[in-house]
């Protein structure tokens, strides 16, 4: 049967609108609270669009500590971390360094390999949708290695991805020209990963808001979340910090709003998910728990009329950079720079990414970039590189979907179904898209 509870989800980002997505189709009444406008940016936009079945290694893992110290120093290179007196940034330090363990990274593999595919599955039935036309291309992704070193270490990672099950293929550069005939690439090789995929963020993130718009789904914008009445374990209000104003079009471009009313400064709930991106901790403060994250900024540029483009994703392995063919554009992204809730772009990091290109692809030039206005979004990133999804213990009525750091838009399907079947008091394990039993890693309470 279903059922009427009232679910209002914190955040219009990725995660919170596929969570609304399957939340509606359970038969809850969803309403989606965002301090943004409709008509907003953030993450869930600019970013590189991929959905990644080979990323089941989270970025707190053995290397990454002396990787990302050696890189400190270098302005153009692909990590930063601001160096600034903060309590929560050492505490965040600590966390990531205790969790860059083998141990621990073949305990997380299986879980995000399975989450992965589980959202990859989920994707090609979204896609298969009436009007969805975001683009979604199940091509794979190519790992592109400069160097032999670079190649040695992705096909020692290729054979991880096989032991877990996730194909990959290591090419030599004939094969790499091979796969990607129509833009050459000057590389020592590659890893092709035919299991992922890539689609374009922006028109999915339209289509996500006109279909849960179309399915009854509210909307309230600019409206922040600054607090929650709280009773008997429960929240039962929303409060917010204006009043509350109800839109069933998801988009100013849609027409007029459908339906517009005025809810006072408060909105109640039989259930409560946090969604917020990198909002989420400041949130969830509100409720007394804690979700450490820092936010990893990320730049994206993307080229209306590249000169080629790839069929397939890819990913410039040394200089990481992400490449990813959308509709007639080619967008590339790339670095992680740790410097609190600023979005700024910051020159040099852009020029890191620009300056990698041509070595890769040597039919682009840097000037090709020159009248391309930089996009920066904010990763949510908690210290172990695993996202926080689940209920918190300490409320009957709360559950957290944050914290995807690098790969939101791969796992937001799995994450939106897994919180509409929690809600649903139903975790059932029963055909391929259902996820694995054991979230017990993604516990939203394990920092106590
Ligand atoms: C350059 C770059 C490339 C990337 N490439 C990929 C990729 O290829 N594949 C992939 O899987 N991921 C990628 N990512 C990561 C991905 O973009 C993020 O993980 C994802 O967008 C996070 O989505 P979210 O919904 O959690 O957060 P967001 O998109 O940040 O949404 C959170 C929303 O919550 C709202 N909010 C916050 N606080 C409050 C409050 N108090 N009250 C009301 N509303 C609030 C915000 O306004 C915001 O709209 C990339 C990121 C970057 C920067």
């Amino acid at each position: 049967m279903p059922s009427q509870r009232r679910v209002v989800i914190v955040g219009a980002g990725i995660v919170g609108l596929c969570t609304a997505y399957y939340c509606r189709r359970r038969g809850f009444d969803v309403t989606v609270i965002d301090g943004r406008p409709a008509r907003r940016d953030g993450c869930s936009f600019g970013n590189a669009g991929m959905v990644v079945p080979s990323h089941f290694v989270p970025m707190a893992a053995p290397g990454m500590v002396a990787m990302g110290l050696k890189w400190m120093w270098d302005p153009r290179s692909p990590f930063y971390i601001k160096p600034r007196l903060s309590w929560d940034l050492l505490a965040w330090g600590v966390r990531f360094w205790r969790a860059s363990t083998r141990a621990r990274v073949e305990r997380a593999a299986p879980v995000l390999r399975d989450l992965h595919l589980a959202s990859r599955a989920l994707y090609e039935e979204l896609a298969a949708e009436p009007g969805a036309d975001f683009g979604f291309a199940p091509q794979g992704l190519m790992m592109l290695c400069k160097t032999p070193h670079g190649l040695a270490e992705e096909a020692a990672a290729a054979s991880h991805a096989r032991r877990l099950g996730v194909p990959a293929d290591v090419l030599d550069a004939v094969g790499v020209a091979a796969r990607e005939p129509g833009l050459a690439a000057d590389v020592a090789g590659g890893v092709y990963y035919p299991r992922d995929c890539h689609l374009s963020p922006d028109r999915l993130m339209a289509w996500l808001e006109r279909s849960l718009a179309a399915a009854g789904c509210r909307f309230l914008w600019e409206t922040a979340v600054t607090g929650f009445d709280v009773a008997d374990g429960r929240t039962a209000r929303v409060r917010t910090a204006s009043a509350a104003h109800v839109a069933t079009t998801a988009r100013v471009e849609d027409g007029p709003a459908g339906e517009a009313a005025e809810l006072g400064d408060s909105v109640e709930a039989d259930e409560v998910v946090l969604a917020g991106g990198i909002g989420s901790p400041a949130v969830a403060c509100h409720l007394g728990l804690r979700l450490p994250m820092q936010a990893g900024k990320g730049y994206s540029l993307t080229l209306e009329a590249p000169r080629a483009k790839p069929a397939a994703c890819a990913i410039l392995t040394e200089a990481r950079v992400a490449v990813t063919p959308m509709g007639d554009t080619l967008r590339f992204g790339g670095t992680m720079e740790m410097a609190g809730l600023d979005e700024s772009v910051t020159p040099a990091r852009v020029a890191g990414i620009v300056a990698a290109v041509p070595r890769y692809y040597p039919a682009f030039q840097a000037d090709d970039f020159a009248n391309v206005r930089p996009w920066a979004g904010l990763r949510p990133c908690p210290p172990d590189g695993m996202p926080y999804l689940g209920r918190t213990k300490w409320y009957r009525n709360v559950t957290v979907a944050a914290g995807h750091g690098m790969m939101g838009v791969s796992l937001a399907p799995v994450t939106g179904r897994v919180v509409a079947d929690l809600l649903a008091g139903d975790r059932k394990a029963a055909d391929a898209t259902s996820p694995p039993p054991d979230l017990s890693l993604l516990s939203p309470d394990r920092f106590g």
